[in-house]
């Protein structure tokens, strides 16, 4: 983008108007935006940037072109509803690139949302060599998707999970009887197989390892399922003679092998915990046909300048990139074509610092920002012509040293005859945009109004515009001398995707920002290893399943490969981990802020208690939209209904029969202070402060989430609705007004994602209140503002993927500044001068 100070009226084509805009909480609002420049909407968390540039915006270009296409549609803009605006001209169709990531699709790659693959295979099928008198594949043949090219050992899945004795058994000196076997089941059906093989006639009273090399492989890993008598409570020698003396047992069981009974279960049980547990003795391996790829040999067979085409998708893009460019020297024409179609693709994921990317990566596997990006790439390569770009903070998750790139790119749309509107907090993208739209001047009810929509100059003298305020102060207000560490974590010979034996120290009792361009191992580091080895140390060997179930919520891929090193010496009085990231609260739109910090139960008990809910019988479950008898029938307490609709996604509405309600009517009935409990829920975290004063366990978390900003919040917005910020807020929130529980060690990936600067303040000081309190706090972090104010930063680098991956240099925020190697350095003397 150019600098302040352009003629945007020279180069706008004119301008999209809107009239009376009232999506969500905006306030009737008017406003004139330009097209064909790029635009940036501002304003505070809440405050409705996103119900203009995409509710109304972006919906109403979408209903626009479905009505356009279909018949079918109007039947679905009917019901789901047309935002809520008197008028809208001048509005060119729109594409949507969202932050949310989309429904995890467990088989898109890289290659495939970037249509690389599909090209990759023509390629294939068309100039792969491949051994004399073997049959030439369709493009699909080269497809783990599809029969035609799937390994037949996988399905094309190119994982199978596996057991190893080590793992079913990891204490070697007990008996079969003192669960030798950890990995079967407990209770009851551990002790049936134990059984089953007295009667087998196994010995279950000698140590696992003096057992025959035979035994204990047959035990373990066979498929064989024999049945036979069971007599329980006899000892193995009255059993050895009831069953020569033909005696019949109590009952007739049938063993599994430790194998069969995992693999088994983990297929086929319903059960969360069930599938927990199962899931520790599990170890995913590649599949040894096909090497993890998924496709069959014949097409693995097929090759392109010596590499088969499992190969380049494994390579990282800018690898590949140099690979297909050495094939096009002396290529047929035929080749060349698909290349010069390839090639210019690839580079473009380069230009956005996606270069180190391998094509295969899976999809569920990149973060909200890489995603972005790949979609943006696909886009750019597009050459759509009048159309409006709508971004969702585009910048999330970047390095400023990745940030510029992706303005160029952002330019490039722009210059193609296209308007860019980037819903965006990020004040240098903002500074460079050719407009502002300003929304404010709070969140929710407090805000909703357009406050500036001009050039960016313009925003500074907006005195009710917090944005104007920090647009005009560069430099953090507050600055404060590093806190010294009360000791050192220290993690040794770390392996883990990018990072090959990294030695690292995290400063105890302080607050330690992680930089690095994206891609350089931030994730993997402390997402990852600090949290899996600290983790590890932490867990408890006799877990119960509300504890693996926390467990389970910090370590995401227990069954995924895990990363490897070790904690040297120990945890210097660490007793807790917390890793408070950006997932949802919950994965269904029955969970909701009231339900997570759990002060809903508090709400409940307050109905339960009034006189109509005693002599009704009504208990605390009643009010319960999880509960049948008090929730309405129709939606069973979703407030909404699915929809179905031919050749369009089936959508949700409201549901007709409680009208979004969620409960049956008798339930509402009851009143508590006038309100009934779906009123409740329709308060803001700030009325449901004032009405629920004095009740201690209601307005403690409420306060917890205003101190956040997050006072704007319905209390019954369901989890799918908020933003990953909010949802990660929210987790801080609950932390935060939780009872001490001893020195605990928050982990946070980018915290300020979706932040507003003065949002970006208030979760920052929340962060060193937890430090202050004795705790140590280690954020992934891009905000130069919240680096330049930690005790400690790490940085890693110096580029990304292989180019990255070591710690580059640590310090003071002050000593990093003056690193030579360091590319987050001279960003980060930006704000401290
Ligand atoms: P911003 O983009 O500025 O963070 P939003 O436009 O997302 O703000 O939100 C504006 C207001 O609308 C907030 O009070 C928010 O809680 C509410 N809101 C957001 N999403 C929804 C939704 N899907 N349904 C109803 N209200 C919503
Ligand atoms: P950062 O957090 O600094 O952006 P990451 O730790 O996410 O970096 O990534 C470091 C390297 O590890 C990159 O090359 C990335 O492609 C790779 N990587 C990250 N996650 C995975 C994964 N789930 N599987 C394979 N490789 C990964
Ligand atoms: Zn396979
Ligand atoms: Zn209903």
């Amino acid at each position: 983008m150019n600098g302040p100070g352009r003629d945007v009226s020279a180069r706008s084509g004119g301008c999209v108007q809107v009239r009376g805009a009232r999506e969500r909480n905006l306030k009737n609002v008017d406003v004139d935006i330009p097209r064909d420049v790029i635009v940036a909407f501002t304003g505070v968390s809440g405050s409705g940037k996103s119900s203009l540039a995409f509710g109304t915006l972006f919906a109403e270009a979408q209903r626009r072109y479905l009505d356009s296409v279909t018949p079918f549609a109007r039947r679905l803009i009917e019901q789901v509803g047309a935002p809520e605006v008197d008028l809208i001209t001048g509005l060119p169709p729109a594409v949507a690139l969202e932050q949310r990531r989309g429904p995890p699709s467990a088989r898109s790659t890289v290659a495939t949302l970037t249509h690389v693959g599909d090209t990759l295979r023509l390629l294939y099928s068309r100039c792969g060599a491949r051994a004399p008198g073997s049959p030439a594949l369709e493009a699909s043949g080269f497809s783990a998707h599809t029969p035609e090219g799937a390994c037949p050992a996988c399905h094309g899945l190119g994982v199978a999970y596996e057991v190893s004795e080590h793992t079913l058994v990891p204490d070697e000196t007990l008996t079969i009887r003192q669960r030798a076997i950890a990995a079967w089941p407990p209770a009851w059906h551990g002790q049936n197989l134990r059984e089953i093989l007295v009667s087998i006639g196994i010995d279950v009273d000698v140590p696992w390892r003096d057992l025959p090399e035979a035994q204990r492989r047959w035990v373990l890993f066979t498929d064989e399922q024999p049945t036979v008598p069971v007599y329980p409570g006899l000892s193995p020698v009255e059993m050895r003679q009831a069953i020569s003396e033909r005696r019949p047992g109590s009952y007739q069981g049938t063993f599994s092998s430790a194998r069969h009974y995992l693999l088994q279960t983990f297929a086929t049980t319903h059960s969360a915990s069930i599938r927990r547990r199962v899931a520790r003795y599990l170890v995913r391996a590649r599949c040894t046909a096909c090497g993890g790829c998924g496709l069959r040999p014949e097409a693995l067979a097929v090759t392109v300048r010596g590499m088969d085409i499992a190969s380049v998708m494994a390579l990282a893009i800018r690898d590949a990139k140099c690979h297909l460019e050495s094939v096009r020297e002396g290529a047929d024409p035929a080749l060349r074509r698909l290349l010069e179609d390839l090639l210019p693709r690839l580079n473009t994921l380069c230009d956005l610092g996606l270069g180190y990317l391998p094509l295969d990566r899976p999809a569920d596997t990149l973060s909200p920002g890489e995603h972005q990006r790949v979609r943006l790439a696909t886009l750019l390569r597009s050459n759509l012509f009048g159309v409006v770009y709508v971004l969702d903070e585009p910048s999330a998750g970047l390095h400023p040293a990745d940030t510029e790139p992706l303005l160029d790119a952002l330019d490039h749309l722009r210059d193609g005859g296209n308007s860019v509107f980037v819903v965006e907090h990020d004040l240098d993208v903002v500074r460079r945009a050719d407009w502002v739209v300003d929304i404010g001047p709070d969140a929710g009810e407090g805000g909703g109004q357009v406050l500036y929509s001009g050039p960016v100059e313009g925003l500074a003298a907006v005195s009710t515009s917090r944005t104007g305020r920090h647009l005009a102060a560069r430099t953090p207000t507050v600055s404060h001398a590093p806190r010294a560490p009360r000791g050192w974590l220290e993690l040794s010979d770390v392996h883990c995707h990018n990072l090959h034996g990294v030695d690292v120290r995290f400063p105890l009792s302080v607050f330690t920002c992680v930089t690095g361009v994206s891609g350089s191992g931030k994730t993997s580091l402390v997402g990852r290893a600090l949290v899996e080895l600290v983790g590890s140390l932490l867990d408890p060997p006799e877990a119960d399943d509300d504890e693996v179930a926390e467990l389970d919520d910090v370590l995401p891929h227990v069954a995924a490969a895990s990363c490897t090193g070790r904690v040297v010496g120990e945890l210097h009085g660490v007793v807790r981990l917390v890793a408070i990231d950006q997932k949802p609260i919950g994965r269904t739109p029955r969970s909701n802020l009231a339900t997570y910090t759990g002060l809903f139960d508090s709400v409940r008990a307050l109905f339960a208690a009034t006189p109509l809910a005693r002599a009704l019988g009504y208990r605390a479950g009643r009010f319960s939209f999880n509960v049948a008898s008090g929730r309405c029938p129709k939606c069973e307490g979703a407030g909404h209904v699915v929809v179905e609709l031919m050749f369009l996604p089936s959508a949700e509405v409201v549901c007709p029969a409680c009208r979004g309600r969620r409960y049956a009517d008798d339930t509402l009935q009851v009143t508590w202070q006038g309100r009934n409990v779906a009123d409740v829920l329709a308060l803001s975290v700030d009325e449901a402060a004032k009405l629920f004063e004095g009740h201690l366990s209601i307005v403690a978390p409420l306060q917890a989430l205003r101190r956040l900003g997050l006072g704007y919040l319905r209390l019954g917005q369901p989890a799918t609705q908020l933003s990953g910020g909010e949802a990660q807020r929210i987790k801080l929130a609950t932390e935060l007004q939780r009872a001490p529980r001893g020195h605990t060690l928050y982990v946070l990936d980018e915290p300020t994602i979706g932040l507003h600067p003065s949002d970006v303040e208030r979760l920052t000081s929340a962060l060193h209140g937890l430090v202050d309190s004795g705790h140590t706090v280690v954020v992934i972090e891009h905000d130069m503002r919240v680096v330049s104010q930690s005790d400690w930063v790490i940085d890693l680098g110096p580029g990304a993927g292989d180019a990255g991956g070591t710690v580059v240099a640590s310090g003071t925020p002050l000593a990093l500044s003056r690193s030579k190697a360091s590319r987050t350095a001279p960003y980060l003397r930006q704000v401290l001068t």
